[in-house]
C-alpha cells in the first residue's frame, strides 16, 4: 500500500488547527489567580475579594482583606455533560439500628 503526497502534506496542517482550536477552547474555562497567574486546579478553592479579584490557595495568605466569597473550580464539562443525581439510599430512622 502506498500512501498519496497529499494526504501526508495535509495532517500536519489539521492536526495544528485541531491543537489551536483545544487550547482555545481550554484557556476561555480556566480561571487564573491574580497574583500568580497559575492556571486553578479542578477541585481547588478559588477565593472572590470585593474588588473582583481571584486568588488561589496560595496566594490568599499574602491579602491582608478578608475574601468575600469562595468557590471550588470545576472543569469545562461542568454544568455540561456531568451532572450531580443524590443516590444516597434514604434513611428512615436512627432509632431503629
Ligand atoms: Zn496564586
Amino acid at each position: 500500500m502506498q500512501m498519496t503526497q497529499a494526504t501526508v502534506g495535509d495532517t500536519p496542517e489539521l492536526e495544528i488547527a485541531l491543537l489551536r482550536r483545544g487550547l482555545g477552547q481550554r484557556g476561555g474555562a480556566v480561571e487564573r489567580c491574580g497574583a500568580c497567574e497559575r492556571a486553578m486546579l479542578i477541585g481547588e478553592r478559588a477565593y472572590e475579594y470585593a474588588s473582583g479579584d481571584l486568588r488561589c490557595e496560595l496566594c490568599r495568605d499574602r491579602r491582608r482583606e478578608d475574601e468575600v466569597q469562595s468557590h471550588v473550580v470545576h472543569g469545562p464539562a461542568f454544568g455540561n455533560s456531568i451532572r450531580v443525581i443524590d443516590a444516597r439510599p434514604h434513611r428512615r430512622s436512627a432509632a431503629g439500628r
